[in-house]
């Protein structure tokens, strides 16, 4: 397969917002605005016909042969994190690309239509919220629930989106009808070191882990470190180290459903060599994709807090910060997937992603797929972020079939006179 046509795009796409290190693309910022006139121009070129939407999503459509049916959709986003990698969310968006430019080649033509969509501020990198623009397309996203973000300098999500030229009031407006689409797939890099360990291509994602929050405190008594006796203190870190391990226990007796567990926040008050530790500070973070597995952890933690409160004498309270439904992806959207994978003689496994991505809030509404490509090392949101390029061979070979197929592309190829009179090529 030649992949010199995507490499080049590719290169030339991670200029914008290049630094000394790793690619910095922030939501709604010049290099993000940069990113998506490089786009458009590609797809332009491509022939296609471009809108963006009032939330910044970019729109690309090749056209079927019959355009009331509903467009066969794959896309991904071309923000990045301070100092990110180079294949999160631009490997899913000029992939895409890449299939539609070979179709055109090829001169193929499709009964759907087919768009490319490029999503707006999906790295919560920013604003501290993530995927804003697929949650407007699904319609998920509430204008007051975003009015007050801000970034770091204080510039509001509104002042930022402006800057841009695109109209926050209108960000609802974004929200597309079922009928528009009839499926969504992205490809992304797996930003985990499962693939690559297990030496496969591709990753067929089942579901799309979702946190469940809590903020806790355990609290003890502070005193002096030097005249208490071991057997008379209340040292909260203690109960908290307890907790920790407690909860590192039923993760992993639920790792064969995916969940994990972090404890990413840990404050120790009042903090200093000689008092024993009166205040602990917890922020702990739950993820799967099954539900039930998810509340079989949080079972196994409060029976934790129970027993620390019960033998150490500490009390604790905590507070749920969010719980979110698991996403789960259709199951016939997998099996297409796994089918094209063994028809291309191609390596695969399912897998559940502990990230987010654009294809959970499309998969609200629509039926998605999303397709998994390694990630060496595991790295992702880092300048060292890698994907070797027969991978994404793997993967675009993969995306290429899917579109072909759920937007049946016809048997015999156009005429070539047809792909000039369209513009294709
Ligand atoms: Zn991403």
């Amino acid at each position: 397969m030649n992949l010199t046509r995507f490499e080049q795009t590719l290169q030339e796409m991670n200029r914008i917002g290049a630094l000394d290190k790793g690619v910095t693309r922030l939501a709604y910022t010049r290099e993000e605005q940069q990113a998506r006139e490089y786009f458009v121009f590609l797809c332009k070129r491509a022939g296609l016909q471009v809108r963006i939407d009032p939330c910044g999503n970019v729109i690309a459509r090749r056209e079927g042969r019959n355009p009331q049916l509903p467009a066969v959709a794959c896309g991904s986003h071309l923000d990045t994190v301070i100092q990110g990698g180079r294949f999160d969310g631009t490997l899913g968006v000029l992939a895409a690309l890449e299939v539609v430019e070979r179709l055109n080649e090829k001169g193929i033509e499709t009964e759907h239509p087919i768009e490319i969509i490029s999503f707006a501020c999906e790295e919560s990198a920013r604003f501290g919220v993530s995927t804003i623009g697929s949650k407007a397309m699904a319609g998920l996203l509430k204008k007051e629930q975003i009015a007050d973000l801000k970034d770091k300098h204080g510039i509001s999500i509104e002042t930022a989106m402006s800057e841009c030229s695109f109209d926050f009031e209108r960000v609802e407006q974004a929200k597309r009808k079922k009928e528009e689409l009839c499926v969504f797939f992205e490809l992304h890099i797996e930003q985990g070191p499962i693939l690559e360990q297990e030496q496969v291509h591709i990753g067929i994602v089942s579901g799309i882990a979702a946190p469940t929050r809590l903020h806790v405190h355990v609290q003890g008594k502070a005193s002096h470190s030097g005249t208490t006796p071991m057997d008379l203190r209340q040292d909260a870190l203690l109960g908290a180290a307890e907790i920790a391990l407690q909860l590192e226990l039923a993760a992993k007796a639920e790792q064969d459903q995916g969940t994990v567990a972090t404890i990413g926040v840990c404050e120790v008050k009042p903090g200093a060599m000689n008092v024993i530790p009166d205040l602990v500070e917890l922020k702990i973070d739950i993820r799967g994709s099954s539900v039930s597995s998810k509340a079989e952890v949080l079972r196994k933690l409060m029976h934790a807090f129970e027993t620390v409160r019960y033998e150490r004498g500490l009390e604790i309270e905590w507070h749920l910060l969010s719980d979110e439904q698991p996403v789960l992806l259709k199951q016939e959207i997998a099996s297409s997937i796994e089918h094209s994978c063994k028809k291309l003689g191609i390596s695969y496994r399912h897998m559940s992603s502990g990230a987010g991505h654009d294809a959970m809030n499309m998969a609200r509404v629509w039926p998605t797929g999303l397709i998994f490509v390694p990630s060496a090392d595991g790295l992702s949101h880092h300048p060292d972020e890698f994907t070797a390029m027969a991978d994404i061979a793997a993967g675009i070979a993969v995306l290429e079939e899917e579109v072909m197929k759920w937007a049946g592309a016809s048997e015999s190829a156009a005429s070539l006179q047809e792909i000039t009179a369209k513009g294709w090529i």
